[in-house]
């Protein structure tokens, strides 16, 4: 429980007794006025009555000479126990303390007590004096009466009645005032969290939750509505490299300019994740396309004023919860705005060369996630599933110049009973994607090692697998991985190569190196893929230790006819060999590329000049030809 809630709690409390306190205080004092008030306007009213009452008897009595004394006797017993009732009982005490009124009782009693005897015996004349004396003490009776209702005692409780009003008055006006005041603190407390919740506090721009807020409104009212998000490519970078205060400047510069341009009451703005922002266009009449793109060409202006690098860009993705055609494009109706459109942000930030970079979430789109969240479930299973076939490697002969050895590259094949064959890239991808990239890896590394000791037993020793690492695997378990699967019977390790790309190690150089330097320890080599096509290449080469390079196939296909390549991949050997580095070429399709390759000093060679990838049966089948021949010039003819 929080302090403020404790506080409002105590508060609360405390009004309520203060409350009940009034309240009760009031009550006690309405009552003690109103039973005073009542019992001796009671008691007065019935003393006069019945002292008429017996002076009325006495008359009768008097005026008949027959008249029975029975009733007067039983007026006078009536006056007598009131007067005796009014001058003893407990009841009485506190109208007998007012104006004098025990004194004129007493009086009066003291007569009945008089002319008791007269009554008794119905003596006419002791009953005249007992009239006289009555008409002497009826008035001051009756004056009684009449002092209860205006005399000083009826102003005071008048008076009381009054100061009490005006407390009441007071004590309301104060639980009025401390009410206001926890209403209006509940109320700012509430906008605060309002805005807390709604807003973004480094940009003042409405945040997510708002955004999804609006999304659900306008979704249950069948408003049409587009939405538009946008990140920062690049915006990791200027933070790294210029520090967090400059990355806030940036956001909040984008932010204020993203505010100036949706200035109609049609657009809202809001901050959505780090550097990701979104545009909801609602009841849109004019062209939102155009609008998209002119945000776009807006926006990336004011970036550009403001990143010194002028490296950063912007990606659009664009969902709409009504069709929006025209000649290029379709967007189909979405029912999650905001999946949609994050799917088709994803999409434009894959697409480097996009321009401009926005992609407007389309039937395609939404076939392609189908089939993607399809595939990755699949992926999962396949791998914990021992007797499927679909899900297997397959091999591709690298030849060795020198080397006695075989080698061979680990390629990953699906061939999925309804999309066929799918591009080993994309499982690796959505592998990374679903988290199961290492699994992946293992079962990967498993299928090499079964197929060593088993359908390549008799070769074991004379063969090299090369296996491609993914993302997720390269990492310090690696190593331990790798001897838990290779290592724990006889010893593998030397029979395998580990390819891995230069976006792998680019990251983080200091760790890469680390965990190469472990692999070294347990003799593992290190071949670097796809040489050539990253930045990077040379630093890599530089900083890391690598056994072999291999030389991306795009420099291979041109190789004799264009001359670039052909320096650029003598260049590449030389450099190599003097770092202690054998250089792989793949890609070879052609006699004369080989030829070429051979002659600018290559080591080894893949390709499906050689043999396109083979089930491990099949390459089971190549070792046993290839050992036999045992020369490159002649290899080709084992296809
Ligand atoms: P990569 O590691 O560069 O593999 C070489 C790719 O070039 C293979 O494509 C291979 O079939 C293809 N190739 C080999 N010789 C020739 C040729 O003469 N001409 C042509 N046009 N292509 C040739 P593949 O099998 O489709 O694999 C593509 C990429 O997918 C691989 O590139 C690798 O990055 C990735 N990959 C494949 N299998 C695995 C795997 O088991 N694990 C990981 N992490 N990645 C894999
Ligand atoms: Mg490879
Ligand atoms: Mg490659």
């Amino acid at each position: 429980m929080n302090k403020s809630f404790l506080w409002y709690v105590v508060v609360i409390f405390a009004l309520f007794v203060f409350t009940m306190m009034t309240l009760f205080k009031f009550n006690n004092t309405y009552n003690m006025l109103t039973k005073n008030t009542q019992l001796s306007a009671w008691s007065l009213t019935q003393m006069e009555v019945e002292t008429i009452e017996l002076d009325h008897q006495i008359d009768v009595y008097l005026l008949d000479q027959t008249a029975s004394k029975k009733p007067l006797n039983l007026k006078f017993d009536v006056l007598w126990s009131r007067y005796k009732t009014f001058l003893t009982s407990d009841e009485m005490a506190a109208v007998r303390n007012q104006y004098d009124s025990n004194a004129t009782v007493h009086q009066a009693f003291a007569i009945l007590k008089k002319h008791e005897k007269a009554v008794v015996e119905g003596d006419r004349i002791g009953i005249g004096k007992l009239k006289n004396d009555l008409a002497q003490i009826l008035p001051k009776i009756r004056n009684l009466m009449i002092v209860n209702f205006t005399g000083q005692q009826s102003i005071e409780h008048r008076q009381i009645i009054q100061d009490t009003r005006i407390q009441i008055y007071c004590d309301m006006a104060f639980i009025f005032v401390v009410l206001t005041y926890l209403t209006i603190r509940h109320y700012k407390y509430n906008t605060y969290q309002q805005k807390m919740a709604w807003d973004d506090a480094l940009t003042e721009l409405k945040n997510r939750n708002y955004l999804f807020q609006l999304i659900k409104r306008f979704k249950k009212s069948q408003t049409p509505s587009t939405l538009v998000l946008f990140d920062i490519n690049g915006f990791k970078d200027l933070n790294d490299t210029f520090g967090y205060p400059f990355g806030d400047r940036v956001l909040r510069t984008v932010s204020q300019a993203l505010g100036e341009l949706c200035t109609t009451p049609n657009m809202y703005c809001a901050r959505v994740g780090g550097d990701e922002f979104a545009i909801l266009i609602v009841k849109n009449q004019v062209n939102t396309k155009a609008m998209i793109k002119e945000l776009e060409i807006e926006l990336t202006k004011v970036l550009m004023t403001i990143d010194p690098t002028k490296k950063t860009s912007l990606s659009f993705g664009v969902a709409s919860s009504h069709a929006m055609e025209d000649a290029y494009q379709y967007v189909k109706r979405s029912a999650n705005l905001f999946n949609n459109a994050d799917l088709a942000l994803n999409i434009a930030k894959r697409q480097p060369t996009l321009h401009p970079s926005i992609v407007f979430y389309s039937q395609r789109i939404e076939l392609e996630h189908r089939k993607k969240r399809q595939l990755t479930s699949e992926l999962a299973k396949l791998i914990e599933n021992k007797r499927q076939d679909e899900l297997y490697m397959c091999f591709q002969p690298i030849i060795a110049r020198h080397a006695p050895k075989l080698g061979c590259e680990a390629l990953l094949r699906w061939n999925h009973p309804t999309y066929g064959f799918i591009d080993p890239q994309y499982i690796i991808q959505i592998a990374e994607e679903a988290g199961v990239a290492k699994r992946l890896g293992h079962w990967i590394m498993q299928q090499v090692y079964l197929a060593l000791t088993q359908e390549w037993a008799e070769f074991s020793h004379r063969i090299e697998v090369s296996i491609n690492l993914s993302d997720s695997l390269f990492d310090e378990d690696l190593p331990q991985v790798l001897s838990k699967i290779f290592a724990s019977k006889d010893n593998y390790l030397e029979s395998i190569v580990l390819e891995i790309t230069e976006t792998m190690t680019l990251d983080e150089m200091e760790r890469s190196s680390a965990i190469i330097r472990k692999l070294e320890q347990l003799n593992i080599r290190m071949s670097l893929d796809d040489f050539g096509t990253g930045w990077s290449s040379l630093y890599n080469l530089n900083h890391l230790h690598f056994t072999k390079l291999k030389i991306d196939k795009s420099f291979v296909c041109d190789i004799n006819s264009k001359q670039n390549q052909e320096y650029f991949v003598s260049a590449i050997v030389t450099l190599s060999h003097q770092l202690g580095i054998k250089v792989v070429a793949e890609g070879i399709e052609q006699l004369s590329q080989l030829n070429k390759l051979m002659e600018l000093g290559v080591d080894e060679y893949q390709g499906y000049y050689f043999s396109k990838p083979i089930t491990k049966q099949k390459f089971a089948k190549f070792c046993v030809q290839y050992f036999d021949v045992n020369s490159v010039s002649e290899i080709h003819h084992l296809h």
